[in-house]
């Protein structure tokens, strides 16, 4: 079912369920698994109390010089966080419908409609490696489009171009954060690092006992 405020938007009842300890941060049993997930909110506050958390870790370690972290390594990292909890989150497999997700790109939110009709909700989206690999494959793909239209549109326009070569130290941070992001909307679902995976081995086993089926009934 399609909802207004994120996923599991089903009562305040089961949001307040979902955020309590049990169901956020251990896998539900699956009962609790079909209804009760954490509403676009708690994910948001599950995340800006996680980021607030390692900031304060980091923070102390750099201050007794146990870590050493640039500026420009903390903002990429923070950067990337923030978009991937606001801008890039699993829930936007729910964009052919309102979701918080899809609002916070606020006019541009349309751009997102064939990635929520392309994804089955908490499907191959929501899976630990290629879901968020899928959002920024998507978001490379807008990016190529508007790119070719300007520069069809205006051959003299000279658009900015990202420095060569980027080094591990800068990109590092950006990974971090994103996939960090993404990571703990997962886990707050309630979703195990192997989800991918199973949905794959299911599929894959479908056709088989569809054929077992199909040779009983003849
Ligand atoms: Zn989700």
């Amino acid at each position: 079912m399609r909802t207004t405020q994120g996923e599991g938007s089903g009562g305040a009842a089961q949001v307040r369920a979902a955020a309590g300890p049990a169901g956020v941060w251990q896998n539900p049993s699956p009962a609790q698994h079909n209804g009760q997930v954490p509403s676009g909110r708690v994910h948001n506050l599950i995340n800006i109390a996680a980021y607030s958390v390692l900031s304060a870790v980091a923070l102390t370690l750099s201050r007794q010089e146990l870590l050493t972290i640039t500026p420009v390594q903390a903002l990429n990292f923070t950067v990337a966080f923030a978009a991937g909890t606001f801008l890039l989150s699993p829930d936007l497999d729910l964009a052919d419908g309102h979701v918080d997700s899809k609002r916070y790109w606020g006019l541009l939110g349309f751009v997102w409609v064939p990635y929520g009709k392309l994804f089955r909700h908490r499907g191959l989206s929501h899976s630990w490696v290629i879901g968020p690999l899928t959002r920024l494959a998507y978001l490379a793909l807008l990016i190529t489009l508007i790119v070719g239209v300007l520069r069809y549109a205006m051959p003299t326009l000279t658009l900015p171009t990202i420095p060569q070569p980027i080094s591990l130290k800068f990109i590092l941070p950006l990974v971090l954060g994103y996939f960090l992001s993404q990571w703990l909307h997962l886990i707050a679902d309630g979703i195990r690092p192997d989800h991918g995976f199973r949905q794959g081995a299911k599929r894959l086993k479908m056709p088989r006992s569809r054929a077992r089926a199909r040779s009983r009934r003849a």
